[in-house]
């Protein structure tokens, strides 16, 4: 089986809630979020997303996907979707670095890898744990009691963890932390996400202000150094995130004993091949992860699902259904949140019908 054509879709989703916050003064109120579509000579078809959390979030943005698409994507016809260790090879020899770029590339792939072994991917990815999987809701930085407000709502739809945007004036965070844990019970859990947003003397008083709140702290700082030092300054368990973009970051962070969890973004790792891989060696070393993206729509929840439905249940901390937060829907038959909850699509593959009013033309086709 050969790829002999790869198609590239431009979707905007806009969110549901208004404006999307997070600290620097970062907003995003509509996603450019990019479907690609390879075709092979055997007749079957695959899909992947990828959707940058806007330009300035990661080395990433929604043009320079489709960019690195059109430079990328003649290396990859006539190659074998199924052989996708080969394919991901190729990617890297073709490309060097842009992982977000290679991500809706390789999640297509294993589409059609699994519709040709008749298996959901989460089943090639290890199985499927038990019915369903947890979700977080993210609280987009707002004031203290709107957040709180965001919390309290999200939680009456059946979440039952929260991450809340931070990394603001050290004074308003602390105040938007306790209002927030005030609206929880003890199932409950609440991150506190800076997003690289505060310099350590913030993080400092951030922490000693909070220390009797049950809470977990991510990402406080731009670089790991900054991050390993307000680690050393608290007990509350310690997500990082930004500074985890590669398997060596990862061996690293593990043998400093920098955090408890991660958070794994499929697109900032390169795709699901090298997400299992981290997943896997997450699994193998005692650290919890948060399973997501930087964003996305359809295509984007499920191959999140499949890489956390995969995923032993004590591990995943948790994980996320974007498609919930947009108002357009890009499949007919999306997985869908129950009661803060999601589960990974049954049918082969990603499984999921694209919906092609939604995408309209594709913006490039490579053949
Ligand atoms: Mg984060």
């Amino acid at each position: 089986m050969r790829i002999k054509r790869i198609s590239v879709y431009q979707v905007d989703l806009p969110l549901a809630e208004g404006p999307y916050n997070w600290s620097g003064g970062n907003t995003v109120r509509t996603f450019d979020s990019t479907i690609v579509r390879v075709e092979t000579d055997a007749g079957l078809t695959g899909y992947g997303e990828v959707c940058p959390l806007g330009p300035a979030y990661l080395p990433a943005y929604a043009a320079g996907a489709r960019a690195g698409i059109a430079e990328l994507g003649p290396a990859l016809l006539g190659l074998d979707p199924t052989q996708i260790g080969i394919l991901n090879h190729a990617m890297d020899a073709a490309l060097k670095g842009h992982p977000y770029v290679k991500s809706p590339l390789d999640i297509a792939c294993w589409d059609i890898l699994g519709q040709v072994a008749g298996l959901p991917v989460c089943e090639l990815l290890g199985g499927r744990y038990g019915d369903d999987f947890i979700l977080y809701r993210a609280i987009s930085q707002e004031s203290p009691e709107k957040m709180a407000e965001l919390v309290a709502t999200h939680r009456d739809e059946g979440y039952t963890r929260f991450q809340l945007k931070v990394g603001a004036d050290p004074s308003d965070d602390i105040e938007r932390i306790r209002i927030a844990a005030s609206r929880l019970g003890p199932e409950d859990r609440l991150i506190a996400d800076a997003n690289t947003g505060w310099l350590m003397h913030d993080a400092k008083r951030v922490v000693a202000a909070v220390s009797d709140v049950d809470l977990y702290i991510e990402q406080p700082c731009l670089s790991y150094e900054e991050c390993l030092s307000v680690r050393a300054s608290t007990p509350h368990p310690f997500v990082l995130d930004e500074s985890i973009a590669s398997v060596h970051d990862l061996l690293r962070a593990s043998n400093d004993d920098a955090m408890d969890v991660i958070n794994l973004k499929i697109s900032k790792l390169g795709g699901i091949t090298k997400a299992r891989q981290m997943r896997d060696l997450c699994v193998s070393v005692g650290i919890a992860m948060t399973i997501e993206d930087t964003w996305g729509g359809d295509f984007t929840t499920a191959a999140i699902a499949h890489l956390a439905h995969s995923t032993p249940p004590r591990f995943l901390f948790t994980s996320t259904d974007f498609n919930s937060y947009v108002t357009v829907s890009t499949a007919t038959n999306p997985p869908l949140r129950k009661h803060g909850r999601l589960s990974a699509p049954d049918s082969p593959g990603l499984g999921l019908e694209p919906s092609f009013g939604v995408l309209g033309d594709p913006v490039l086709v490579i053949e």
